[in-house]
Formats: C-alpha cells, sequence, structure tokens
C-alpha cells in the first residue's frame, strides 16, 4: 500500500531547531543577493533575459531573489531540443524513468526544511503549510513512479488461438506543463514528474511569483538523474512565454494548473491547428473552486468549526480547494455564528516565518489590492460578522467574513481566492444542497452532520470532485484521496489518483497473426 510522506511534527523541538537554521542559512542568502534562478535548456542555465525581482510578500520592504525569464527564442530553441531527444526519451525503460522520480523523492526528503524554508519565503505560507506543500511533491514523486511501472508492461487483451493481442500506452511527445504559485513545489512537481515519468520530453512553466522554489525543483531533477535533454525549465510571464507554448504547433500536450480564465482560454487557443501540426493537442486543465461547506442541525459544532476555520483560512484562504461559502441549517445559526466569529478573531495574522502564526500574507500587491477591494465592495450590501486584524509590512489581508449572504451575489458565485467567507442559512438540508450546487464550480465541498440519512442524501446530491463528510474540505493526499473537479473547476482525471497518468499517454493495440508459414531466414 503507497504510504504518504509523514508531515513534520514542529512540536518536536529538533524539527524545530532544524526549521529555524534552514531559515536563518536562507536569510543569509537572501542578505547576499545570491537567490536567483534561470531558465534551463539542455542542462545549461540561461543567463540573460528580463529580470523578476520577488520581494517577501510578508515584509515587502525585503527582496528575496531573482528570477531570470525566459524569452520567446529561448522557448523556441528549448522545444527544439527536446523534439530531437523525444525519441530517446520514449525508448528509456519506466523502470529507468521511474527510478529518477523515487530519486528526486529522496532529494526532497533529505533536504525538506531547506525547501519548507523557500517557499515560506517565497510564497508566504505558514510552516505547517509549507510543510504540506514539500510532503505532497515528495508523495506525487513516488506515487507516479509506482503508477508508471503498474502501467507500463503491455496488458494481453484475451487470450485466443492463433493471434496475440497486446493493449499498452506510448508517450504523446512533447508536453508543456504550466503551473499555479499557489503550491509552488507540489503543483509545479506533480505535474511535471507525470509527464516525464510517462515518457514525454517536458517544459515546466512555473508561475511568474514563485521562480525560485521551481527553479530548485528542476535542479533536484537533474541531479536525481533526468537526462538533461528530456526538460526545460522556463520562467516567464504567462501572456509570453506560456502563451506561444501553447501556440506551438510541436506540442502535444500542455498541462495546467491555475484559475478559469486562463484555463479557458488555454483550451481554446490549444484547438486552432496550425498547418504544421501533426497531433490534436491535449489540454488537462485544474481550475478554480468556490467550495461549500454545510452544516447540519445535528452537526458537531466543535468539530465544524475547526475545520471551516482551517478550510477557509489556511494559507489565507489561497487554496483552490479552500472553503469560501458556509451553509448552516436551520436553527444552528446563530450559535455557529457567534461561535465562529469568536474563534476565528482569535486566529493569528503575521509573517510567515513566525512559527506561533496561523496564516501569512496574500502573494502578492496585485492579489491584495484585489481582495481589498472585494471586501469593500461586498460591504456595502452584506453584514460583516468579524473582520479580522490587518498586520502592516507585507500583503496582509484581514480574515473576513460575511453573514446573510445573498446567493444571487457576486460574493457568494466569484471565486475571490483570499481570506474572504460567505455565510448564509438554508431552510432544509436538502435546501443546503441545493445552494451548495448552484455554482458554476464543482472542485471541493464539506459537510458536518450526525444524520446518516442526510450523509447519504450528500453522498448522492451534493455535486463537487472531493466530497468531504465531518471534517475540513482541503488537505487532499495523494492516493488517499485523488484530487480534482469538473463543470467549471476543470477537464481532466483526478491528480495523485489512478487514471492521471493515462492523461500523458497515448493507448494503441497491437495484434499479431501467430499462425505462421515458416520464417525468413
Ligand atoms: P493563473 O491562471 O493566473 O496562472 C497560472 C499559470 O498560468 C501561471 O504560470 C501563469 O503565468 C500562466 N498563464 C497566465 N496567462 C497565460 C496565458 N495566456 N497562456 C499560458 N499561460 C498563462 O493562476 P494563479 O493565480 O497562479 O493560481 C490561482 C488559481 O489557480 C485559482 O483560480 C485556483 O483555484 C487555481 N488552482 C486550481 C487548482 C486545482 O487543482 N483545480 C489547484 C491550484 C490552484
Amino acid at each position: 500500500m503507497f504510504k504518504n510522506e509523514p508531515l513534520t511534527d514542529f512540536t518536536v523541538e529538533a524539527n524545530r531547531k532544524e526549521m529555524h537554521s534552514a531559515l536563518t542559512a536562507l536569510e543569509a542568502k537572501i542578505s547576499s543577493g545570491s537567490l536567483q534562478a534561470f531558465p534551463i535548456i539542455s542542462g545549461n542555465e540561461i543567463k540573460s533575459g528580463k529580470k523578476f525581482e520577488r520581494e517577501d510578500p510578508s515584509d515587502t520592504d525585503t527582496l528575496i531573489g531573482t528570477t531570470h525569464f525566459a524569452t520567446v527564442e529561448n522557448a523556441d530553441a528549448a522545444l527544439k531540443s527536446l523534439a530531437a531527444y523525444s525519441g530517446t526519451w520514449r525508448r528509456t525503460p519506466a523502470n529507468e524513468r521511474a527510478a529518477v522520480l523515487h530519486k528526486a523523492a529522496s532529494i526532497m526528503r533529505q533536504r525538506k526544511f531547506h525547501l519548507n524554508a523557500l517557499i515560506i519565503r517565497e510564497a508566504g505560507k505558514s510552516w505547517k503549510e509549507a510543510d504540506g506543500d514539500v510532503a505532497e511533491a515528495i508523495d506525487f514523486c513516488d506515487y507516479y513512479a509506482e503508477e508508471m511501472l503498474r502501467l507500463a508492461p503491455p496488458v494481453r487483451t484475451q487470450e485466443v488461438p492463433g493471434e496475440d493481442n497486446f493493449y499498452l500506452y506510448q508517450p504523446r511527445g512533447i508536453c508543456v506543463v504550466i503551473s499555479p504559485w499557489n503550491f509552488p513545489l507540489a503543483i509545479a512537481c506533480g505535474m511535471t514528474v507525470a509527464a516525464l515519468v510517462t515518457g514525454n520530453v517536458t517544459v515546466l512553466k512555473p508561475s511568474e511569483q514563485t521562480g525560485l522554489i521551481a527553479y530548485e525543483f528542476s535542479k533536484i531533477l537533474l541531479e536525481a538523474g533526468l537526462p538533461k535533454e528530456a526538460y526545460a525549465f522556463l520562467p516567464g510571464v504567462g501572456e509570453e512565454i506560456g502563451e506561444f507554448l501553447v501556440n506551438s504547433p510541436s506540442v502535444n500536450m500542455i498541462c495546467f494548473t491555475g484559475s478559469k480564465a486562463v484555463g479557458l482560454h488555454i483550451i481554446q487557443r490549444a484547438s486552432i491547428v496550425h498547418p504544421e501540426q501533426h497531433s490534436v493537442k491535449r489540454v488537462v486543465a485544474e481550475m478554480g473552486g468556490k467550495n461549500a461547506v454545510i452544516v447540519d442541525e445535528d452537526a458537531d459544532l466543535d468539530e465544524a468549526i475547526r475545520g471551516i476555520l482551517q478550510s477557509a483560512f489556511g494559507f489565507s484562504g489561497q487554496k483552490c480547494s479552500a472553503c469560501s461559502r458556509l451553509i448552516v441549517v436551520g436553527n444552528n445559526y446563530e450559535t455557529l455564528l457567534a461561535r465562529l466569529a469568536e474563534s476565528a478573531a482569535d486566529l493569528v495574522l503575521g509573517k510567515a516565518q513566525d512559527p506561533s502564526v496561523f496564516t501569512g500574507p496574500v502573494i502578492d500587491r496585485e492579489s491584495q489590492t484585489r481582495i481589498l477591494e472585494t471586501i469593500s465592495e461586498a460591504k456595502k450590501n452584506h453584514s460583516v460578522l468579524l473582520q479580522g486584524h490587518q498586520p502592516t509590512g507585507g500583503y496582509f489581508v484581514p480574515l473576513t467574513i460575511f453573514r446573510d449572504v445573498d446567493t444571487q451575489s457576486a460574493l457568494w458565485k466569484e471565486e475571490i481566492f483570499g481570506p474572504v467567507l460567505a455565510i448564509t442559512q438554508a431552510k432544509s438540508f436538502e435546501h443546503a444542497v441545493t445552494l451548495a450546487n448552484q455554482s458554476q464550480y464543482a472542485l471541493t465541498g464539506g459537510l458536518f452532520s450526525r444524520s446518516p440519512k442526510n450523509i447519504q442524501f450528500a453522498r448522492e446530491e451534493f455535486a463537487v470532485g472531493n466530497l468531504y463528510i465531518n471534517r475540513g474540505c482541503t488537505g487532499a493526499l495523494v492516493c488517499r484521496q485523488p484530487f480534482g473537479g469538473f463543470k467549471m473547476s476543470g477537464v481532466g482525471s483526478k491528480a495523485g489518483g489512478p487514471d492521471y497518468l493515462i492523461q500523458f499517454m497515448e493507448p494503441r493495440v497491437i495484434t499479431e497473426n501467430t499462425m505462421r508459414k515458416g520464417f525468413a531466414p
């Protein structure tokens, strides 16, 4: 059975010490200005290009490091060199490709505290959230390596005399991976290693904001024995490099995670066939969510409050799985709201590197401005149940809860991707599920109930990709809870699940007549 990477227990003093040392060591690199990321093509780092300077989202006066952006010419050269190596990587035995992933997992395990520190500083994740990101990346490597070994051997379709029939998979060719910043290691790693282990030569175009961690991951892949010709790392602006890669005729597959707007745009662009193109581009797109948690009349409120706060405000609500809508059934409404507000007011918002904080800043100034504007707009029409403290110095957004929210409003319908929770009351459990389903998204959903009848009803009618009963709606584990949604939350099979790798390959069937009439010499 697959075993997930355990999370670091920061209540253990030795672990806290190691985490502090890693942060101190990283601080020394930051102060000396030595943290830099470069595009990598065939193992060569490209030193020229536009520079992107990344500030610490917890302390915007501190520059963390510089990512050198790839140019369109770099991307063109990368695709050509990948195409030249595609046949060699395709013929590399699956067990050798899988071994690279296991090795990468073991390097990440050894450098966990360093990787945590980088995520804390570059993405603004709390210690615990950063540690979860690294553990998930390790899991993706180990799980997809095992999955590839399961899928690699050709399978006989039927036993019939005189004929052999084998079903097998081949890689698609060149895969472009486009990743978001919110799981800067796990998602970039998961999509990239899935593409590689299935035999595709692969480009990773990470998010602009988190180039440093993606560069570190790229170096780990090469250190783990990935042939340098099989991989290119192209940090850059989505609308330039991402757009160029998506439109390129030599690309066979695009694996994207990010916003609905960009995902739909990529699906549209990838459908345009260029005269020199040989295959239809396959797009896997994991997109947004507007996830609801339902609290039933008989729910255990202690459990519910803990689950809701973690799901709504962990990493300041910047998870595609985050709870952004809360639906409370019947008479529990006022009791739950009072207790929720009291507990939320105790959550500490502050610098991500401080181990005592519950959550840190949002990713950048653009996000901060957009979320603060959304909150002030929503205040015109909705009652605020709680608005928390807003520290200064970083991209902080106060944890905000609205009550009695109009279910036709933008606040109820649009993904905000920040620490904002909208609450409404439902007349009955069935009404609660109807409200939850009134969304164009279908990613995660949660339910707190002690009624077997209502739990069964939710199993059948609550339309989400990942439904969590009597627990929060974030924190899916690789293999245990394969992750992904439908409707406008995405197209493709669940990440970390048994159907995921198949998307990166094309199935073939080979039939041979074995009633031979002699052999040629
Ligand atoms: P985003 O869509 O802004 O960017 C994602 C990536 O797309 C980045 O690398 C960006 O540079 C690139 N990009 C932007 N424009 C492009 C273009 N025209 N062509 C090609 N690439 C382009 O998303 P984000 O802000 O990085 O991440 C937040 C979003 O991601 C949220 O909507 C969240 O729900 C979603 N998300 C979904 C999942 C999931 O599994 N469903 C997981 C994590 C995040």
